[in-house]
């Protein structure tokens, strides 16, 4: 009898529902190939429920994604929400998602395909065959650290303050998701932290040492995070998986996604709770939104993790990233990453063409 999977799809705003769109069919050619059965629900999310709710993210949004075996997600925000109380922006319901499904790890690969060698702006010996992943902590941290705020003092004088804070516990799980994928990868692990001036981070690298005890076939190495965001523009080859903090995670993995050419060619994975989340890392995009000019690229290889990480089925996941590297090595290019020689097309074309070469792929 083939598997079953229920799938959540939240396209939310601006190019999100354009490589949605893309990305399903993805999904619909994987189904029919590797015999699954997929019952998809598409809710809205982000400024689009706002808009048919009056919240982000609504209660049938949150349980739909709570009771599927793994979430796609476009993108949410735009200018239209961006006056709006901030516990009803778009972004929130980002935050919402996380929190409810407990994904408080995030894997961002970021992979150089071949033929989008020279979209890199570093030199080609810099970036060719690159291959490393950010594991990045999502739920912790100065994002969500207490007492926050901006207050004044009896003289009218003001102070911003945010707290950085990280319980034991909340590095072991994330320091055991990175070597447990570095396992199946190259078997490097480099923390990040800046031991050397914050306390916490500090702790963080005696806890990723401790954890470390449990995984003596993965190398641990320890970098500070200004070394390290020099190390991926010099040479970030030397990196497999790359783990550090929420915030230093935010930085470095839009680092890396530059390293690749674009924006709209990083997927990620969002896991931890019982289902995984899968969305590119890009935004809505408002400035291109129904131009037909996004990349769908990101999302559709979003949907190979899916499969991978959420689903148990690898080989999609190697079919859909052969697909893509098969499409580009033939010359399509939407704007993003267009050069010299290359054929443009749109966001739609380039599904056509990954559908195309998916069909025809051997499993
Ligand atoms: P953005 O990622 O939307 O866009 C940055 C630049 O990259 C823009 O020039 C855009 O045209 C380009 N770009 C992004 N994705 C692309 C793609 N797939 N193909 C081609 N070009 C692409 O970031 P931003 O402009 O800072 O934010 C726009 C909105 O998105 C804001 O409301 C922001 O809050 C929101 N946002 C949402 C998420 C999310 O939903 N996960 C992430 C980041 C930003």
């Amino acid at each position: 009898m083939s598997q079953q999977f229920n799938i959540t799809i939240l396209p939310g705003d601006g190019i999100g529902p354009e490589v949605t769109a893309q990305a399903e069919r993805v999904m619909k050619v994987l189904e029919s190939k590797l015999d699954l059965k997929l019952k998809t629900s598409e809710l809205p999310v982000g400024g689009a429920a706002y808009e048919a709710t009056g919240k982000p993210l609504p209660d049938d949004t949150l349980n739909s994604a709570k009771e599927a075996d793994a979430v796609l997600l476009g993108a949410v925000g735009g200018p239209k929400w961006e006056s709006i109380d901030f516990s009803l922006r778009p972004e929130r319901a980002l935050l919402g998602l996380r929190s409810s499904l407990g994904l408080y790890a995030n894997l961002r690969p970021a992979k150089v395909f071949d033929a989008l060698v020279d979209a890199s702006t570093l030199k080609r010996d810099v970036v060719d065959g690159l291959d490393l992943l950010v594991v990045r902590e999502l739920t912790g941290g100065i994002y969500f650290g207490q007492p926050r705020g901006v207050e004044t003092d009896a003289d009218g004088r003001r102070r911003g303050f945010n707290t950085l804070v990280y319980t034991e516990d909340e590095i072991r799980r994330i320091a055991v998701i990175a070597f447990d994928v570095a396992r199946k990868r190259n078997k490097k692990v480099c923390s990040i932290d800046k031991a050397n001036v914050l306390e916490c981070t500090g702790f963080w690298r005696e806890v990723v040492i401790e954890t470390h005890k449990d995984y003596a076939d993965v190398e641990l190495e320890h970098m500070y995070v200004d070394n390290c965001a020099m190390q991926l523009v010099r040479n970030p080859k030397q990196f497999d998986v790359i783990l550090t903090t929420n915030m230093f995670g935010d930085i470095l993995s839009d680092e890396a996604s530059m390293l690749t050419g674009s924006i709209g060619m990083l997927p990620s994975a969002s896991l931890g709770g019982k289902n995984g989340m899968y969305e590119p890392i890009h935004g809505s995009a408002p400035d291109i939104a129904g131009k037909d000019w996004a990349n769908p690229l990101a999302t559709i290889l979003s949907v190979g993790m899916m499969f991978k990480y959420s689903l148990g089925i690898e080989k999609a996941n190697t079919l859909v990233e052969n697909a893509v590297e098969a499409v580009l090595k033939l010359g399509y290019r939407t704007r993003d990453i267009m050069s010299e020689g290359q054929t443009e097309v749109g966001t739609q074309a380039m599904g056509d063409a990954v559908v195309k070469e998916l069909e025809s792929a051997e499993c």
